[in-house]
């Protein structure tokens, strides 16, 4: 009889350039996937729908591709570290494969389910999948992990990177004995959103799948990565890949990724097109920065890094976070950037840094508080990303430059001068020249004409007394 190895999937719902199957494959051809949901995850206080429908979208893609291969996807419901021992021990499987990850939650269940197994005779096979260079591959000269990001780019984009693996087309299933004792066991079927408890009914930015982040993968290194630098402030221009979802869930890999950038830059001898690849290359790295900071101080999950801010004395006013959360505080880049994130589950990252730095320096509201509800609304809301952003934006990081205010008027100046951006998110004010719409300068009766409020707070005066209260807490 063929020996039975498992694949657990987490953040990795995709089948091809797949280290995890590849290695299964090369120990047994009957390689099963199995995939739990966990309600400690599900029923967590920070979930968004639009996350949960991106991931049952990709679960339903990988099944297919597991049943096209001859094999399955078997799903499970329940905490991890009772339901993955006890399928594992049940089916008899031999070995269960997974990818590791960075986040704390995951690496206390993973070393318990890596004892559980281990002690019930079953062996662990783990890879890391998700990341170019796992932790610890970039490191100080003093073997010590980066703090900062530049220097983290350039030893990270000197190393070798691995290229994509082959993953098997054919796999072998169960047979009719092993789908016996499935039976008994407490499996079911692909749940639907709705039968999770959530709802999402506006549509995704990029679709759920491997194939949809390939066609996109394929679009954006065509045309769009050639011009990254120069568009991707810009929130009115489809200028950056939009592709976060994908590398939040594993529905595209990031070997694969790479070698498109790679390809790029093959086929271009511009020296300028050669920098906006690069661009695009940093932001990966960004991505790999805040995931090895996760993994090295996961005290970044609870908070501050930097003691300045322990005790912080947050003005946190309720109605300005609810003018916040709904996109009516009355400065219209921040306005259209939340109702972008509250409509669509995804915002741009210019965005994402004006709205942070108006909720912490203007608004002087815990940042925790905006990485929370990121997290609620995001379909790519990730902790090292996410809590990464948050802590730049709040200056509470690991990051030098203490004090980073956005102003609202000159980042929409700048980066949505004729007021496209803001007019697609505040249909109100259409109507309004564009001059008025970018700086906010718009005069109460017409705000009040428009249905649109009055600035909650005064920049000037936010900014003066966040200033004043930072001098206070170094102090
Ligand atoms: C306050 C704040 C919160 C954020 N929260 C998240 C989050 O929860 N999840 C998330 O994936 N990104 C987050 N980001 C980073 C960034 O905004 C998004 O990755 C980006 O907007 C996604 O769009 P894109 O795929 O078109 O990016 P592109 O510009 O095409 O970049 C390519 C990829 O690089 C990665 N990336 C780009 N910028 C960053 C960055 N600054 N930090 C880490 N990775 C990056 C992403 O995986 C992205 O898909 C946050 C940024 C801020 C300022």
């Amino acid at each position: 009889m063929t020996d039975l190895v498992l694949h657990w999937h987490r953040r990795d719902l995709r089948f091809s350039d797949h280290l995890g199957i590849k290695a299964a494959s090369e120990y047994s051809p009957k390689v099963v996937g199995v995939f739990c949901f966990d309600p400690a995850l599900l029923q967590g206080d920070d979930v968004a729908a639009v996350r949960v429908a991106y991931l049952l979208g990709c679960l339903e893609a990988l099944q297919q591709q597991y049943e096209q291969a001859g094999s399955q996807l078997i799903f499970l419901h329940g905490t991890p570290q009772d339901a993955i021992p006890k399928l594992a021990t049940q089916l008899k499987a031999k070995t269960v494969f997974w990818s590791l990850d960075v986040e704390p939650y995951s690496q206390h269940r993973d070393a318990d389910i890596h004892q559980q197994l281990e002690a019930a005779g079953v062996k662990v096979s783990c890879q890391w999948d998700q990341l170019l260079h796992p932790p610890g591959d970039v490191l100080t000269k003093s073997e010590a992990p980066y703090k900062v990001y530049t220097p983290f780019w350039r030893n990270w984009s000197q190393q070798e990177k691995a290229t994509p693996v082959k993953t098997p087309s054919q796999l072998e299933g169960l047979n009719a004995e092993e789908t016996a004792v499935l039976q008994e066991l407490e499996t079911i079927s692909l749940p639907t959103l709705q039968g999770l408890g959530f709802a999402w009914e506006n549509g995704f930015i990029l679709e759920p799948g491997e194939e949809a982040a390939q066609d996109r993968l394929e679009e954006f290194c065509d045309r769009l990565i050639y011009h990254y630098d120069e568009n991707r402030n810009f929130p009115a221009l489809d200028g950056t890949s939009r592709l976060s979802p994908a590398l939040k869930f594993g529905a595209i890999s990031i070997r694969t990724v790479w070698q498109a950038t790679q390809l790029a830059l093959d086929n271009t001898r511009s020296d300028e097109a050669r920098h906006h690849i690069q661009t695009w290359q940093q932001e990966l790295a960004w991505r790999e920065f805040y995931q090895h900071a996760l993994y090295f101080f996961p005290k970044l999950a609870q908070g501050p890094y930097r003691d300045t801010f322990d005790h912080f004395p947050w003005e946190n006013n309720l109605q300005h976070f609810q003018a916040w959360c709904e996109g009516k505080t009355g400065y219209p880049i921040v306005d259209a950037a939340m109702r972008q994130l509250n409509e669509t589950g995804w915002m741009h990252n210019r965005c994402r840094m004006i709205v942070a730095s108006f909720l912490t320096k203007d608004l002087i509201i815990d940042w925790r508080w905006g990485e929370q509800y990121f997290m609620q609304h995001l379909i790519d809301g990730d902790l090292a990303a996410n809590n990464g952003g948050w802590q730049w934006s709040a200056s509470s990081g690991m990051d030098p430059k203490p004090l980073r205010i956005f102003n609202p008027a000159s980042q929409a100046k700048k980066y949505d001068p004729e007021g496209e951006y803001i007019r697609q998110w505040l249909p109100e004010l259409r109507s309004v020249d564009s001059e008025y719409l970018v700086t906010g300068e718009i005069p109460p009766l017409e705000r009040e004409a428009y249905g649109y409020p009055q600035p909650i707070v005064d920049h000037k005066q936010q900014q003066r007394q966040f200033k004043q209260l930072y001098q206070e807490a170094k102090g």
